[in-house]
């Protein structure tokens, strides 16, 4: 008898080198069928967003291509992924599923339901890791629980040891003999059709597995130098943009972070604090995993469960006029403008304009997190989610609501030159730096001579700092009344002052 064929099932896992799941499959020297399953049903309401879709399309085209370079073609299916499996399993003769652990609550429970399913064929799934540095679990307190609060989960995970090296990639792929039917990639239709609204993501984008090794060498010989200080410049190129990599796992944490020890050793700077906060931001990642997969209900309702008494305004108008672009406040504006054109924003400018939505205009933390689960390139449903409710205060280990942050000198320490602003909003590029991130504080020549018409050419601010300050902290006190003394004590002792 022939040895059966394996599946290696990619998801978030769109590369060959440090691949476990492929590694191991090859390493039994048996014939692979390497497959990919749209199933938006399982995703339910977290099915990819536009922007996620469009980067997919071009992510699945260059692991095909690499794929057919190796000798097998990668097979598209569509639909539900049990009944995909199974078919290629009886087409195939394959036996074993091999696959990564994936820990978005739905990939979690259909993981748990096909390895039952495949069981009962007699069929395997075996689920390796690499996605995450360490899988949520394992990163645990001395008593056992998850950790809800970040510093103690990095040291924690330090004192596990640097995690272990990437795998090279193989060299060649055995692949099943018999033809098996593959969709094509076009007919899933992931890209924008009428309007074509992806050039700015195509011009500053390449999807795939090399587009991220190159963004990986471009940030290590450009970035990690002063990365510390520079990362919260949006004005500068001070980040890896290695997100939306990371998220379609184009490239490993594994790879990123030895990669950047690797530099920094050869800087020599390997303990330095360059090395380290790139390393804490990618556990950031894994922090958000951890909450994730400890609370799945994170995308959809506070952590802090006295936050459900804020509140709230729906308003239609602010919200879109955050969505444009277009609140007078040109910080947040750039920020919203940069995502939208091209499907990523500066981690600062996320902070201040959520801060924006949530704070200044009072709407629900969960419809801005909905807008950028369409509109960003890494949309990621552990980061976005625990990052928002992160600004909104109501998240495990989060800002503290009455923290907020005002825009225009924001935009003065970050944006000190002014070159985000000028560049995503340029019809107040003319202005002064003094008085760019607040065209309403300039007089009237200043603006004249700038050729900005308030209320015209760019918006006057769609709500006022200090007053919206004030009805935020209002709002507030209704979730503080909502509070039990104990966990009123929490937050006294954790955020003693405001800022
Ligand atoms: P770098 O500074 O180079 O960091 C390296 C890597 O570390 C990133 O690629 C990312 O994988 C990880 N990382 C960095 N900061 C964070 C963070 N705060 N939380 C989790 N991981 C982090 N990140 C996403 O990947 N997907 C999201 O959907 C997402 N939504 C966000 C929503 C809001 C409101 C905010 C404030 C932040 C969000 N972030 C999200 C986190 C962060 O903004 C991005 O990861 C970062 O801007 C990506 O740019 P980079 O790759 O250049 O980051």
């Amino acid at each position: 008898m022939p040895p059966s064929p394996i599946i290696v099932w990619f998801r978030q896992d769109l590369r060959l080198s440090d691949q476990r799941a492929l590694s191991a499959a090859v390493a039994t020297q048996r014939p692979l069928l390497p497959v990919y399953i749209l199933d938006d049903q399982a995703a339910g309401a977290w099915k990819l967003g536009a922007a996620s879709r469009w980067w997919l399309h071009q992510s699945l085209n260059s692991l095909s291509n690499d794929l057919a370079v190796l000798g097998a073609p990668l097979i598209l299916r569509r639909g539900n992924t049990g009944s995909q499996l199974a078919q290629l399993a009886a087409q195939s003769g394959a036996t074993s599923v091999y696959c990564s652990h994936c820990y978005e609550p739905w990939a979690a429970k259909l993981e748990t339901d096909l390895k039952r399913s495949l069981a009962s064929s007699n069929a395997e799934l075996k689920r390796f890791s690499g996605v995450l540095l360490k899988d949520p679990g394992t990163v645990c307190t001395k008593a056992g629980d998850p950790f809800k609060v970040y510093t103690p989960y990095w040291r924690a995970m330090n004192a596990q040891g640097a995690p272990p090296q990437p795998l090279p990639r193989p060299d060649a792929i055995k692949a099943v003999k018999s033809k098996i039917a593959s969709d094509a990639l076009a007919s899933w239709g992931l890209e924008p059709a009428g309007p074509d609204w992806a050039p700015g993501l195509r011009a500053a984008w390449h999807p795939g597995e090399s587009g991220a090794n190159a963004n990986l060498a471009r940030f290590l010989d450009e970035g990690l130098t002063g990365y510390a200080d520079m990362r919260n410049r949006p004005d500068k190129t001070g980040t890896s943009r290695l997100s939306a990599h990371l998220h379609f796992g184009e490239i490993s944490p594994h790879q990123c972070w030895h990669a950047a020890a690797a530099t920094a050793a050869r800087n020599g700077d390997s303990s330095g604090k360059d090395l380290q906060t790139f390393h804490k931001e990618l556990v950031w990642r894994e922090f958000s995993y951890n909450l994730l997969s400890h609370w799945p209900n994170l995308p959809e309702t506070p952590f802090r469960k006295e936050f459900a008494a804020f509140p709230w305004q729906e308003d239609t108008a602010n919200l879109k006029a955050w969505q444009r672009g277009r609140t007078g406040y040109p910080i947040v504006d750039a920020g919203m403008r940069e995502l939208w054109h091209t499907g990523w924003m500066h981690n600062r400018v996320r902070m201040v304009a959520a801060s924006f939505l949530i704070k200044h205009l009072l709407i629900p933390w969960q419809q801005g997190e909905a807008w950028f689960w369409d509109t960003l390139v890494d949309a990621d449903l552990a980061s976005n989610a625990a990052s928002w409710q992160w600004v909104a205060g109501s998240g495990a280990d989060a800002a503290p609501y009455f923290r907020i942050f005002n825009p225009v000198t924001q935009g003065e320490t970050f944006d000190p030159d002014g070159g985000y602003v000028r560049r995503w909003v340029p019809e107040i590029a003319a202005l002064p730096n003094s008085h760019l991130q607040a065209p309403w504080t300039a007089p009237a020549s200043i603006l004249s001579a700038a050729g900005v018409t308030l209320g015209q050419t760019y918006p006057h601010p769609i709500v006022d700092h200090g007053l919206a300050r004030l009805r935020a902290l209002a709002g507030y006190e209704s979730v503080k009344s909502a509070n039990t003394p104990a966990d009123r004590q929490d937050l006294g002792r954790r955020f003693p002052a405001t800022k």
